[in-house]
């Protein structure tokens, strides 16, 4: 079968060894004599599925034991809804960073446990900018939550912010793509189906002094610290998604963080220097600094564009490229897994394109 060049923005494009390693599962996990999805989640295969990826997390964003990693079901809005159920107490304030759609829905679902306040937001400009970072956070909050990489709207703020109370960050679109301070975190989480395998796995990582301060008695399966003490296993895990963030992670080890740093420089920089210059299209991010590395969103200039350049992809086997209803009419997306071939095929086409 030939594989289209896939740009959507998650589930994603994963790497073809990857895919191949994972399909070979299914039909049979390494000696076991089983399918990776007949394997029991409490035996010893996925034990070492389980310990190992965990590892590798602390390892790859340089951690110690100070840190709890959780492998947790429910997707980034079951993280909306954990973030404030444990570290915010009904009388308690928590800030939140409101630069994209992700991260406003994070701020009200917060609104449920307690004071949640917006501290800055770029919503009056539709998210096309990152918000400024405020100058003053008041001590008094229980945490500083914002979303690293704007999925929708193509925005990044790619250094780790000064925080003087527990930052939380909501990293699902652009984990591992770039090196990070991950020790400044008193907790982060990304959904794996963009830069860490397929939708059914979420990663939590939470510093332990966190899990000290829950400020609800919670029910197991919503609470931090049951998770933990349970090692991943409190019920049943995302056995086989958990496997291919395990393959992904070893991939990114292998590969390196500070290469793949490179290498999404490289495939950005192409992308976005071909669409500043390119007369048919216009960027929707202005201002560079703060324009994603992992999803880049562009118009045409002419309406009449909009339909005819997804058609012409899709007649050369791209996919992927159709913007967010609430951004624009493109979005690429360059997430770890995408090969700078893919992105130079793409510019390619789309100077083809200009010449029509
Ligand atoms: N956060 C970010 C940054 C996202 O891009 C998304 C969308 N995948 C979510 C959270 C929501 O994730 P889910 O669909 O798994 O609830």
């Amino acid at each position: 079968m030939k594989r289209k060049l896939n740009f959507n923005a998650g589930p994603a494009a994963l790497p073809a060894e990857v895919l191949a390693q994972a399909s070979e599962a299914i039909l049979a996990y390494e000696k076991s004599g089983l399918s990776i999805l007949e394997i029991p989640h409490r035996g010893k295969e996925y034990d070492a599925i389980n310990d190992e990826s965990r590892e590798l997390v602390k390892e790859l964003c340089g951690l110690n034991d100070d840190h709890e990693v959780l492998w947790l079901h429910g997707g980034g809005r079951l993280q909306f809804c954990m973030v404030p159920m444990n570290f915010m107490s009904q009388q308690d304030s928590a800030g939140y960073i409101v630069s994209g759609h992700w991260a406003e829905e994070a701020f009200e679902y917060a609104t449920h446990y307690g004071n949640a306040q917006i501290l800055a937001t770029s919503r009056e400009e539709n998210f096309s900018r990152l918000p400024q970072w405020p100058v003053e956070i008041s001590k008094e909050l229980a945490y500083v939550h914002y979303t690293s990489n704007n999925t929708i709207y193509g925005t990044q703020l790619k250094n780790v912010p000064n925080c003087k109370v527990p930052l939380i960050c909501d990293m699902s679109s652009d984990i591992f793509s770039i090196e990070r301070d991950y020790s400044k975190y008193s907790m982060f989480y990304a959904v794996a189906q963009k830069n860490l395998g397929a939708a059914g796995a979420t990663l939590a990582v939470v510093h332990k002094d966190m899990l000290q301060q829950v400020k609800r008695d919670l029910p197991p399966m919503l609470s931090y610290r049951a998770h933990a003490e349970k090692n991943s296993v409190l019920s049943t895990p995302p056995v086989y998604a958990v496997y291919i963030s395990l393959l992904m992670l070893r991939w990114i080890k292998a590969k390196g963080i500070s290469a793949i740093e490179k290498e999404n420089v490289a495939k950005a920089k192409l992308l976005y220097d071909e669409l500043e210059r390119n007369s048919k299209f216009r960027l929707t991010v202005k201002r560079k600094q703060d324009r994603s590395m992992m999803n880049v969103c562009f118009t045409s200039r002419a309406k009449k564009d909009e339909r005819s350049f997804i058609d012409y992809c899709t007649k050369r086997n791209i996919t992927g490229i159709a913007g967010h209803r609430l951004a624009g009419a493109f979005r690429v997306s360059l997430y770890n897994g995408i090969p700078l071939a893919n992105v130079k095929k793409l510019v390619q086409v789309m100077q083809e394109f200009e010449a029509l």
